[in-house]
Parts: structure tokens; sequence; C-alpha cells
């Protein structure tokens, strides 16, 4: 919605605008200065003259834009520093690898733009720091009641179970590829799981960028030249949409898993012809959601990305101030 104001803070075309600092946060346009949460394509574009963000972020973003020619300027989390008349500075925010909240403080007012987060334990994440403040901007992506994120290892137990039970099947995992992909695989590795996994090759390039960083995930091997018969019992993890285009008809009758907040959504396990719908999220649930904002104690909360109005009715309830904002250039989290 535009217009919507906190003096020094608004919603434009662009996206979050920052006055005095003359500042972006994960513009939906290329802007001459951008402060970027994290990687994923929605919030981290290629264009920016100037950008600003996390070490790891910025590797991520040199991985998907690399002919990209924007300024970087690294900052480490609750490192300080002034952009105009503004303090800037970065807190964790639990959603993937580099993720962080951008905390921007002015004229005795401090207001937090929590990018994407969760509050569940993640291998590959700094876990999400509750900031007080004035104004907090919060995601909404699962923000109904019915969206309840079980423990991930409960998850993952399923897919085990199922490799056990169909050892002469092959088994695909849809995972999105930045974030997901990577805390599976080492959840997996956590649960005992140490045969050989393949990946699909959209995924090879991120995850040797995590090994790089000093990740490691065991035996990972790309499903690229490999004879169908080799695969006839293999775990195999691939983007949710490989899993049911031609690509995956190299596969001899596998059974079919994804990995996603969606999969709480029964029409969406069967519309994926999911068999083994896994409630993996890297986005907080509803009781996080209510959680986290209340732990901000922000007098106003601005809610982007999803179930907007679902979450303003109910911290309005509560006693906060919220507002829906309808960035443009964001669309449902294909998470
Ligand atoms: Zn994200
Ligand atoms: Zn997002």
């Amino acid at each position: 919605m535009q217009g919507i104001k906190f003096d020094w803070l608004k919603s434009c075309p662009e996206g979050l605008y920052c006055q005095p600092a003359d500042c972006f946060i994960d513009p939906a346009r290329a802007v001459p200065r951008a402060l970027i949460t994290h990687g994923h394509a929605d919030h981290a574009r290629p264009g920016h003259e100037k950008v600003l963000a996390t070490k790891e972020t910025l590797k991520i973003m040199k991985v998907r834009y690399p002919s990209d020619l924007a300024q970087h300027q690294q900052l480490n989390f609750g490192e300080k520093i002034r952009i105009g008349e503004v303090t800037v500075w970065l807190a964790p925010a639990g959603h993937i690898l580099g993720s962080a909240q951008v905390v921007m403080e002015y004229q005795g007012q401090r207001a937090v733009v929590s990018g994407d987060y969760k509050r569940q334990a993640d291998p590959t994440a700094i876990p999400f720091e509750p900031i007080t403040c004035d104004l907090f901007v919060t995601e909404a992506t699962f923000a109904l009641p019915v969206f309840r994120h079980p423990k991930p290892e409960s998850q993952l137990e399923k897919l085990l179970s199922s490799l056990q039970a169909f050892p002469e099947r092959p088994h695909l995992l849809g995972v999105y590829g930045l974030g997901k992909c990577q805390r599976i695989l080492l959840l997996l590795r956590d649960l005992g799981f140490d045969a050989p996994i393949y990946l699909h090759g959209a995924l090879v390039g991120l995850t040797e960028l995590y090994r790089s960083m000093g990740f490691d995930f065991g035996n990972l091997l790309p499903v690229q030249g490999v004879a169908k018969s080799d695969l006839s019992s293999a775990l195999v993890l691939a983007p949710p949409s490989a899993t049911i285009d031609r690509w995956s008809r190299r596969f001899t009758d596998p059974r079919i898993g994804i990995a996603s907040g969606w999969m709480q959504v029964r029409g969406r396990a069967r519309q994926r012809r999911a068999e083994i719908p896994l409630i993996i999220s890297d986005h907080a649930d509803w009781d996080d959601l209510l959680r986290t904002c209340n732990e901000t104690q922000a007098e106003t909360v601005w809610i982007t990305h999803g179930r907007e109005d679902a979450l303003a009715y109910e911290l309005g309830k509560r006693g906060q101030k919220a507002i829906p904002l309808r960035l443009s250039g964001r669309q449902e989290e294909s998470e």
C-alpha cells in the first residue's frame, strides 16, 4: 500500500525505502543503493549499484548473478555503520545461510525489517534474534492458525522409513535449492543416513558454495551422467518442479517426496503428486510469528509477504497496530 509512512521509512513501488539513508531494503527493481536481507531471488535481485549485506549473502549473490556489476559492501552481524543520517546494523534472521534482519535507528526511533525468518533450529543459519523496536516489519508467509510446523527430524523420519520399506525404488525429494536443500542434507546426516545422496544439477552450485564455507554434507554425487540402473535405489534431491517434469523420467517408478511448509495443505501435496509430503519450512509458523511480533514489543507492525490480513487482525486484537503493506514483486514463497 503506497503512502504508509513511519515518518522516515516508506513503502514504494520498488520496495521499502529509508529516506534519511537514501536506501532501499530488498528492492524489487534495480536501485542505486540496496540493503539485502538474504539471497533468495525475491529479495536479492541483480542490477543495483551498491549492495550492502552479510558476507554469506554477498557470496550467494555472486553465485547467482556472476556477471552482476554491483559494488558489494559486507556488514557483519552487530556491526554498526552510518548511512546518511541513519545508524544501520544487521541481526540474524535464522532463515537461511547469511540471512539478516535490517535494524535502522533514526532520531530516537528504531525500525527492524525482518526479511524472511524462522525460529526453528537450522544448522545452516544463526538463530533469529528478537530486537526490541518501535516498528517491526514482518513476513506472513504461513500466517494462518492452520500452519504449525512440526520438528523437521520427525518429518525426515518418514522419508527414512520409506527408504527402508521400498529399498528397490528410487526416492526423489523436492527441495528449494537455496537453504532447504542444504538444511535437509545436514539433518539427514545427523539422523544417521550415510549412503550417498544424489543431487539434481540445479542444486550443485549453491551446495558447493556451502561446502566451501565449511559445511560437511558427506558423500554427494551428481545425477548427471549416472546410468538409470544405478539410480534404482538412490535418494535424489531435486528442485520441486523437477520431481514431476521430464527430468524425473530417468527414474524407474520413483517415490516422490516434497519438503515444504506448503505440504501442510493436503491439496498441495496431491497437486505435487507427493507420496511423502514433509512439512519442513524455513519460515515462521503462526505461533512463532505471533511470539516474535510480541517479543519485539513494537508498537507498530507492518506485514508483507503472504497472509497479511489474518496476521494484522490477530495482532490488532493483541494491541499492536498492524498494517498490511502489499509490497509489489512478492509472490507466494516457493519454499
Ligand atoms: Zn527467503
Ligand atoms: Zn521471501
